[in-house]
């Protein structure tokens, strides 16, 4: 595992042209600079040196993208164009991430710190899938005929039937651990499929990719005003996005924390409607019947994969009794092997945190568990004098009250603890505030659905852990959020049901 680390100066590689452009907003299909001339600076976590300007939207900014994206809503061509013609323009977008993966991978690995093989491989692609499946939703803003009696109306007979209708002006907040990948994929595409108009708070810590996004969609034929994207920070410019009677739904994926502090502002005010993903304290659970060739480095990847900073990272590893001592021994082992870097490098298994108060987060919950008791099986250390790496950590003998063990860290910290019964490790997996993901190995098939069904979580991993496909929803249980991103569930979410009664007699 390193200890140190050389560093050379930042390669710009297939970034280097958009990086040499002036960054703007996007309101009303065109690029502009924010109302007030301030810019802010957005840095490589790797080295600390300056990637861009960006301008900083605050709330000037904001009302006017809600005001174009009413307009857009009211007035402009996207909701009423025919199912096709949206369909095409949302295919082409995910043709357009496609063709410019490289230069977006690049971009994303430079802003946020993971490996480029990585953002190549997983982030763009996914991304680009959304789009291409989102757009034959487009075609499906079905109702249905029901048949009604005449209680109401004695004698009455009705044709009647629901309507699907796009819910309106979409605000959505997103932040930083996958930015193009929740902003734009996610969250966008869905969005944009029931024909929505769109103002997008991007988190200020990684802006590039969905500013470069901007031009692709403008690019597809994305009418103006349909999506508009203000860079700015979440006090400021997101809680005036937040507040704004103008906006029909929030979408936010954040921390608890925010997600709090945004029903509050809409309790508040116009009552909009909001979806929200949140945090995750997942349990990754190995029985005593798993086979741990596959079990161990699918529990280290559940937990070390882009730095930890997953949402549903699994990492609370609950490991049965009696193969605890061959898991500990074997994760040690892959934590070893993962080779830390700036995520520009071929080599690179995992890059640094996203900033210095993520590291200071991380460190802090290290210390922590370090004062509480537990004990620090490899790991637990900042690598070099320059960016922000942290050692992958293992932390064993835990018990369920300490911090590392509740609380969400977003950093490649894991926790291991021993059970001995299905009745304990369900007992176990559940004591939480939160629900986003769980992982189950076991070769038996029965113990597979038993646990399966009695995890309390949206997303469960059996054999495998952070798998994630377009069709299938994400979202969490209890403190983990409210609704579904992907899928169905989440094109479904941004539309209202109207239901109207024709009285034929
Ligand atoms: P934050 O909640 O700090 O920020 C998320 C976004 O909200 C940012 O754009 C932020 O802006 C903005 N924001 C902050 N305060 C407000 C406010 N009062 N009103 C409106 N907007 C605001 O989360 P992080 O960016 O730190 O992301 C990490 C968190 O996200 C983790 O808890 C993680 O689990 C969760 N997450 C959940 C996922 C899921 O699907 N469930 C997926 C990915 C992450 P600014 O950047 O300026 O603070």
């Amino acid at each position: 595992m390193e200890t140190t680390l050389k560093l050379n100066k930042q390669d710009l590689g297939p970034a280097a042209h958009f990086l040499a452009k002036p960054q703007k907003l996007l309101i009303n299909g065109e690029f502009v600079d924010a109302v007030s001339g301030k810019t802010f600076e957005t840095t490589n976590p790797a080295t600390g040196e300056k990637l861009a300007d960006i301008p900083l939207g605050d709330e000037e900014d904001i009302n006017k993208a809600v005001d174009a994206a009413r307009k857009a809503f009211d007035e402009g061509p996207w909701p009423k164009m025919t199912p096709s013609e949206r369909q095409r323009i949302l295919y082409k977008i995910g043709d357009l991430i496609m063709e410019n993966r490289d230069e977006l991978a690049y971009l994303e690995s430079l802003d946020n710190g993971k490996p480029y093989k990585i953002a190549k491989a997983a982030d763009i692609p996914l991304t680009a899938d959304l789009f291409h499946y989102m757009a034959g939703w487009s075609r499906t803003l079905e109702g249905s005929v029901v048949p009604v009696s005449d209680i109401a109306v004695p004698g009455a007979e009705f044709h009647a039937y629901t309507v699907r209708e796009p819910v309106g002006v979409v605000g959505l907040i997103t932040p930083w651990n996958y930015p193009l990948l929740i902003a734009a994929g996610w969250q966008m595409a869905g969005v944009l499929a029931a024909g929505n108009t769109i103002v997008l708070k991007p988190s200020e810590v990684t802006l590039l990719t969905i500013l470069r996004f901007a031009e692709l969609a403008r690019e597809a034929g994305v009418p103006e005003g349909v999506i508009n994207i203000v860079p700015g920070f979440g006090a400021g410019a997101g809680t005036t996005l937040t507040s704004h009677d103008q906006v029909d739904k929030i979408g936010f994926t954040g921390s608890v924390r925010t997600g709090r502090s945004i029903l509050h502002t809409v309790a508040d005010g116009n009552l909009k409607k909001v979806t929200l993903e949140l945090g995750g304290k997942s349990p990754n659970i190995i029985l005593a019947d798993a086979d741990l060739e596959q079990a161990i480095p699918g529990a280290a990847m559940g937990i070390f994969f882009n730095h930890g900073e997953c949402c549903c990272a699994g990492s609370r590893l609950l490991v049965h009794k009696s193969v605890y001592d061959k898991v500990l021994d074997g994760l040690q082992r892959e934590a070893e092997k993962i080779k830390l870097g700036p995520g520009q490098d071929d080599g690179t298994d995992m890059g640094p945190v996203v900033n210095q108060k993520q590291e200071d987060v991380v460190m802090g919950y290290i210390n922590s568990g370090q004062d509480e008791g537990a004990s620090l099986v490899i790991g637990g250390h900042k690598v070099g004098d320059q960016g922000h790496f942290i050692q992958p950590t293992i932390f064993a003998d835990v018990n369920h009250d300490m911090k590392i063990v509740q609380e969400e860290i977003f950093g490649p910290v894991l926790t291991v603890q021993p059970f001995d019964s299905m009745e304990e490790v369900v007992k176990v997996a559940n004591d939480t505030v939160y629900g986003l993901g769980a992982g189950i190995w076991t070769t038996n098939l029965g113990n597979a659905h038993h646990l399966a069904k009695a995890v309390r979580a949206g997303t469960i991993f059996v054999n495998c852990y952070n798998v994630f496909d377009a069709a299938m929803p994400f979202g969490g249980y209890r403190m983990s959020g409210w609704g579904r991103n992907r899928g169905k569930e989440a094109f479904e979410a941004f539309t209202e049901t109207k239901a109207v009664y024709a009285k034929l007699n």
